[in-house]
């Protein structure tokens, strides 16, 4: 029979952790498959961390992967990745956001020879009109900047075949800009869509800040036209500066300067100080990101392993 194992990030998810596996569980014995469930425990505390160590205890089928320290989801999800067996991997996440009676559909589509299945939210309950409408402006910038289409409203809530996941750990790189990484690795692709409700308890780990910081992320990931749009910038800017020196002189000679132009001055040096802060900036962003890469760190420590059990 075809396996399939089911990755799960969790980091703090107590309240929620039984009712998730519930209903979990029922979702997968409804499939025609021999399927396990794997916990990656993203260092959570102890409630979470103690029900977790129990679960896996208690079933046969359950494994769990213990990180040293919480590294955040995306990490947590490409170790998940790294030691989840069988024919096919579902990535959800354990706050009952992604509905698991979806992992129906996906085998579905699956065994129809789509490698990548993603569920593509209609609906954004529990969002704020604000995250919403950021959010689409969002895409549509990175999309225009990224050399990969990044489908939109779409989350890690998807079914990998094996090669799909192969091709993902096989990657490199410690910046893990997941939504970008699956459509980079290409292969045929379905998105599902769904409902997507609001977290069933617990509050959501990211913060606007961590938003902008995951934003920023996934254009400098995929994409180095903010490195070239500063030097397009420089070149109008010194274009434009110096045709306006031309006129200067020009006018100069023709007219005389009976009044010295401190206002045009001052605009003009702090105009040019302001793009050129910029663009260091741009090219800050980007060599910060040159540098963890070769540093070449491992990008998790594993503190425990409990593979499922056959
Ligand atoms: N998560 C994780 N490490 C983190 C933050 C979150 O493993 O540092 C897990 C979390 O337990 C949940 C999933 O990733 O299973 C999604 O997290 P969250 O609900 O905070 O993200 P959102 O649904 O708002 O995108
Ligand atoms: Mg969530």
């Amino acid at each position: 029979m075809q396996t399939l194992t089911a990755v799960v990030p969790v980091y703090n998810e107590a309240e929620v952790l039984d009712a998730f596996h519930a209903r979990l569980t029922a979702a997968l014995a409804g499939l025609d498959l021999d399927c396990r469930v794997l916990y990656v425990d993203d260092g959570s505390d102890e409630p979470c961390a103690v029900r977790l160590r129990e679960l896996a205890h208690e079933h046969d089928n359950v494994g769990l992967l213990v990180l040293s320290r919480n590294f955040g989801k995306e990490v947590a999800i490409s170790a998940g990745l790294d030691h989840a067996e069988g024919d096919a991997v579902i990535l959800i996440d354990a706050d009952l956001q992604d509905p698991p009676e979806l992992i129906a559909t996906f085998v579905e589509q699956w065994r129809a020879g789509y490698d990548v299945v993603y569920g593509q939210r209609t609906e954004r309950r529990g969002d704020s009109r604000l995250k919403r409408a950021t959010a689409a402006v969002y895409y549509r910038v990175l999309n225009a900047l990224s050399e990969v289409e990044i489908p939109q409203d779409v989350g890690d809530f998807r079914l990998l075949s094996r090669r799909a996941v192969d091709a993902l750990n096989a990657l490199p790189e410690r910046h893990r800009y997941m939504k970008g990484l699956y459509a980079w690795i290409g292969f045929s692709q379905a998105a599902v869509p769904y409902v997507r409700e609001a977290r069933a308890s617990g509050s959501s780990k990211w913060s606007y800040w961590r938003l902008w910081n995951f934003a920023m992320e996934g254009i400098t990931s995929f994409s180095t036209l903010p490195l070239k749009v500063a030097t397009y910038l420089g070149m109008l800017v010194s274009s434009l500066s110096f045709m306006y020196g031309l006129y200067m002189l020009v006018k100069t000679l023709i007219w005389g300067n009976p009044v010295p132009g401190y206002p045009s001055l001052i605009v003009i040096v702090l105009f040019l100080g302001g793009v050129q802060l910029m663009c260091l900036g741009v090219i800050g962003e980007y060599l910060a990101r040159t540098y963890t890469e070769s540093k070449g760190r491992v990008l998790y420590l594993t503190r425990e392993y409990h593979p499922p059990r056959d």
